[in-house]
């Protein structure tokens, strides 16, 4: 399509920001008082522009209608409103998954998915939104399109928040507002720990963005150090794992930080996650046919999280270009959660939803990127077969 322009993450091009001005939702709130007395205006200047950006989500400082002409040209010279320069979004399932594709002020493209879940009787509406830490991601895991795009650069915390006001924006003009934030979009959070952390305390700030706690789930591929720190800071947020296979010689061909990081450090790192936050931990599973989802990977997942307060969401793989891989079919993903169930392990199936949350992301950044070279895939899906067979023939290993 004409519309297709290269991404700078694949073509290489280096950053050139066209504006070097940070996000101002990047600055904590007393800085932002000293920033505002500095330009000799009165401290409560700073609590109106706050709510600007935290209540009202404005993406432009002229829209800071209330405060006066000199401090808004004062902060337009030195700070952004929004550091998303560009976005499209576009629907899928029916309406009720929309996914944004945001173009940075260097050029660089990240995605975030906005996911409704309709109340019922009981169930309040919930609205999630999945946001990206990173452009592109260094881990490579090889069902992943962000994975397939290689690493960009880390976000900033502006970057990240404003993904959710992005979102928080949208619902408003439907009477709606995000209740739920997952690092799940393009990235690695704990490799960007601390912009993720900084980005996820404004996010529950009651006096910026207001999201509860308990409504923040941080996903890892099983970045030990990362978890660690988090477990040190004792926050009431859910940890998500990338599990994706228990056996370590399959782990590491799957998610290949686990040659780094070895599966069973990384959920005795999370079980102390648990212990000091009192939180369940989740388990991502993708399911792919033949691969991860036998009898002995079953088992094998079973006998590490058995005990544990742990939660296993098995998904089916969403089909990614430069893979040979399938996802499992439903009777297998079925066989796969009655070994969990009767050992006891929490276990959910989660269904395709529009390819659902993780699966979703990197693929919109992947596409705009084009398709690879014909020949590249096929090297890849050929490589991707022969460790795919070995792991698999190593088999407990
Ligand atoms: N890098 C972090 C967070 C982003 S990925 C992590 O890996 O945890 C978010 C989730 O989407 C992960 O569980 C990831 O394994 C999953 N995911 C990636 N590609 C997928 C695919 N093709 N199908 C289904 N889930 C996928
Ligand atoms: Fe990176 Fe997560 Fe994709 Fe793996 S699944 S490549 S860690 S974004």
């Amino acid at each position: 399509m004409s519309d297709r322009r290269p991404l700078p993450i694949l073509a290489g091009i280096p950053d050139q920001p066209t504006d070097d001005r940070p996000g101002l939702t990047g600055l904590l709130p007393d800085d932002l008082s000293a920033w505002v007395e500095s330009q000799g205006h009165p401290r409560y200047r700073a609590r109106q522009a706050a709510d600007f950006l935290w209540r009202r989500h404005v993406a432009d400082i002229d829209g800071m209608r209330t405060l006066p002409a000199s401090l808004r040209g004062a902060l337009a010279a030195s700070y952004r409103a929004d550091t998303l320069a560009e976005t499209v979004v576009r629907p899928a399932d029916a309406g009720l998954t929309e996914k944004a594709l945001h173009t940075l002020v260097d050029g660089r493209m990240i995605e975030s998915v906005l996911m409704r879940y309709p109340g019922r009787p009981g169930r309040r509406d919930r609205a999630t939104v999945c946001i990206s830490s990173q452009a592109g991601c260094a881990v490579g895991c090889p069902f992943c399109a962000t994975g397939e795009l290689g690493f960009g650069r880390d976000l900033d915390t502006a970057e990240i928040v404003d993904q959710v006001r992005f979102w928080a924006r949208h619902l408003a003009a439907e009477g709606r507002h995000v209740t739920n934030v997952v690092f799940m979009g393009m990235g690695e959070p704990l490799l960007n720990t601390e912009a993720v952390i900084a980005a996820a305390q404004a996010l529950v700030d009651p006096a910026r963005f207001g999201l509860g706690g308990r409504h923040l789930t941080v996903s890892t591929s099983g970045v030990i150090p990362g978890i660690e720190r988090l477990t040190a800071l004792r926050p009431p947020w859910t940890l998500a794992v990338s599990l994706h296979a228990a056996r370590p010689s399959l782990r590491d061909v799957l998610v290949p930080l686990n040659r780094r990081y070895p599966v069973r450090d990384v959920v005795e790192a999370a079980t102390a996650y648990g212990a000091a936050t009192g939180r369940r931990v989740s388990y991502e599973y993708v399911m792919i046919e033949a691969i991860n989802d036998t009898a002995a990977d079953a088992e094998a997942v079973a006998a590490l999280l058995r005990g544990r307060l742990a939660h296993v969401n098995l998904i089916p793989m969403n089909p990614v270009a430069h893979t040979p891989w399938r996802p499992s079919t439903p009777e297998r993903i079925e066989a796969f959660a009655r070994v969990l169930d009767e050992a006891g392990v929490p276990v959910t199936v989660r269904r395709n939803r529009g390819e659902e949350i993780g699966a979703a992301c990197g693929q919109l950044a992947a596409e705009q990127a084009g398709a690879p070279a014909p020949s590249a895939v096929l090297r890849r899906r050929e490589r991707l077969e022969r460790e795919g067979a070995a792991a698999l023939a190593g088999g407990n290993g």
